[in-house]
C-alpha cells in the first residue's frame, strides 16, 4: 500500500476535524490558561486510547523568562506556569523492536484580541480569538493521533504528540522541555505545522535553514529633570534625549549590522509626559528587536544599551536599558525539511508544495529545533474566492478548513516515513 492509500482521513474523521475545530473557535483561551482546551486533548487521547503525561511543564519550574521578566516584556502570565501540557505517546507494534522516536508539535493558545469576523463559530469569548489558527494546529494533531492508531502494527518506534500551551510569548515549549519531553525515549527529529496564508488549502511550504527570528524585547528608560515646560533651561528633558534616541536605535539596523543580515528594532511603545505645561522627568521606549544570527543579537543587545547612555549622557540625562531575551531563532534542518518536502510532495503533488521565504516573527518551536533536528512546515489556509486572506493575529483571521485534513495527512506522513513504516 502506498503512504497516501495508508494515511486516509475518513468523511467521519474529517467531519469531526472541523467540528472540532469549531468548538475550540468558540471557546478561546489565551496562553497558560488553556484548562479547557487541554481537556478537550486528554479526553481525546482516551478514547483513542493513546497514552499521555498530562501537567507537562506545570511542574513549577520557570518559563524561559521570569513571571517578572515577562510582566515587563509585556506579557501577563496566567495563574499557573505552563500545567495545560500534554504529551501523547504512540508506540509502533510492527515487530516489538525499539525504533526511533518522532515528536510532532501544536500549540493551543489563542490571542488577548477581539475577533471581527461575523461567522456561526465566532468566539464567545470578549477580548480572545483564535486568530493564529493554533485551534487547528491543535485539531490536526488529534486528528493524526487517531491515523496513527490505525497504523500501529505499520511502524517500529514511538511518536510523541507535543500539546503545549503559551505559544504567544510565553515559552510553553521551553517549559516543557525543561520537563524531560525530549528525553525517554530521546527524540530523534521533530515536526510541526503553522497556518500560513500565503498558500491555499490544499498546500504546503518548506523553509530550510532560519526560519523564524530570534524575537527579544527591551525597555530603555531616560531619566532627566522635570520641570516648567515654559523654562526649558532649569530642566533636562528626558522627552527630547528619547527622541534621539529613538532614532539612533535605527542606526543600529541601517550602519552596523552587515546588509546581508537581518535585523529589525522596532520601538512600539514610547511614554512620557502627563500635561503639556510640564517637561517630564522620566521617558521609556520600549520594542522589540528581531534577528536570525547570534552574532547580529549580541551586537545590537550590546550596542543598544551603549547607543542610549551615551546618547543621554551627551544631554545631561541617564539612560538605564534592560534587553530580555526571548525566543531563539528557529533554524529548520535540511534533513528534516527534506523529508518533510518529499512527503509534502507525495500526497499533495508538486504544484502544491514550495520554498517559502522565512519570517521575522518569533516561533517557539526554535527551543525545539535548537535541540533535536526539526522543521516547522507552513499549512495552505487561504481561500481568496471565500475572503479567507487576511494574516494570523489579524481581527478577521479565519482559515478554510479543507487544510486541515490535509495538515492531518502530512504530518502522519512524516510520521510514518521518519519511522521507516511499511508504507
Ligand atoms: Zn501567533
Ligand atoms: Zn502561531
Amino acid at each position: 500500500m502506498s503512504l497516501a492509500e495508508r494515511v486516509v482521513v475518513s468523511p467521519e474523521l474529517d467531519a469531526w476535524l472541523r467540528e472540532t475545530r469549531r468548538m475550540i473557535h468558540v471557546q478561546p483561551e489565551t496562553m497558560l490558561e488553556e484548562f479547557q482546551t487541554s481537556a478537550l486533548v486528554q479526553k481525546q487521547l482516551t478514547e483513542l486510547g493513546v497514552t499521555f503525561r498530562s501537567g507537562v511543564g506545570g511542574d513549577g519550574r520557570p518559563l524561559y523568562l521570569s513571571v517578572e521578566q515577562l510582566m515587563r516584556a509585556g506579557i501577563t502570565p496566567g495563574p499557573t506556569t505552563g500545567g495545560t501540557g500534554v504529551l501523547g505517546e504512540i508506540r509502533g507494534t510492527r515487530t516489538g523492536a525499539g525504533g526511533k522516536c518522532v515528536l510532532l508539535r501544536a500549540d493551543m493558545d489563542a490571542l488577548p484580541m477581539e475577533e471581527d469576523n461575523d461567522v456561526p463559530y465566532r468566539s464567545r469569548v470578549a477580548g480572545k480569538m483564535h486568530a493564529c489558527g493554533h485551534d487547528a494546529h491543535t485539531t490536526i494533531l488529534m486528528g493524526v493521533a487517531e491515523v496513527l492508531m490505525a497504523n500501529r502494527d505499520r511502524f517500529d518506534g514511538t511518536v510523541k504528540l507535543m500539546f503545549q500551551p503559551g505559544e504567544e510569548g510565553a515559552g510553553g515549549a521551553a517549559a516543557m522541555i525543561n520537563d524531560g519531553i525530549l528525553e525517554d525515549p530521546a527524540v530523534d527529529a521533530a515536526f510541526a505545522l503553522h497556518v500560513s496564508p500565503g498558500a491555499r488549502a490544499g498546500q504546503m511550504t518548506v523553509t530550510e535553514g532560519p526560519t523564524a527570528a530570534a524575537a527579544d524585547f527591551f525597555e530603555i528608560v531616560v531619566t532627566g529633570r522635570g520641570g516648567h515646560a515654559a523654562m526649558p533651561h532649569t530642566a533636562v528633558d528626558s522627552t527630547l534625549v528619547a527622541a534621539h534616541i529613538m532614532i539612533a536605535l535605527q542606526a543600529l539596523v541601517s550602519r552596523e549590522t552587515n546588509p546581508f543580515d537581518s535585523a529589525v528594532v522596532t520601538v512600539g511603545k514610547l511614554q512620557a509626559g502627563t500635561a503639556t505645561n510640564i517637561i517630564p522627568h522620566t521617558a521609556s521606549l520600549s520594542g522589540t528587536v528581531r534577528t536570525f544570527d547570534e552574532a547580529v543579537r549580541g551586537t545590537i543587545e550590546r550596542r543598544m544599551a551603549e547607543l542610549a547612555s551615551g546618547i543621554a549622557a551627551g544631554f545631561g540625562a541617564s539612560a538605564e536599558t534592560v534587553y530580555l531575551r526571548g525566543y531563539p531563532a528557529m533554524h529548520c534542518h535540511p534533513e528534516a525539511v527534506q523529508l518533510a518536502r518529499e512527503v509534502a510532495v507525495e500526497l499533495l503533488g508538486a504544484d502544491n508544495v514550495w520554498d517559502a521565504p522565512p519570517m521575522m516573527a518569533g516561533e517557539d518551536m526554535a527551543f525545539v529545533t535548537a535541540r533535536v533536528p526539526g522543521c516547522m512546515l507552513g499549512l495552505g489556509v487561504a481561500n481568496p474566492d471565500r475572503g479567507i486572506i487576511y494574516p494570523p493575529h489579524h481581527p478577521r483571521f479565519d482559515l478554510d478548513e479543507d487544510a486541515l485534513a490535509v495538515g492531518v495527512r502530512v504530518m502522519s506522513g512524516i510520521a510514518l516515513r521518519f519511522l521507516e513504516a511499511d508504507v
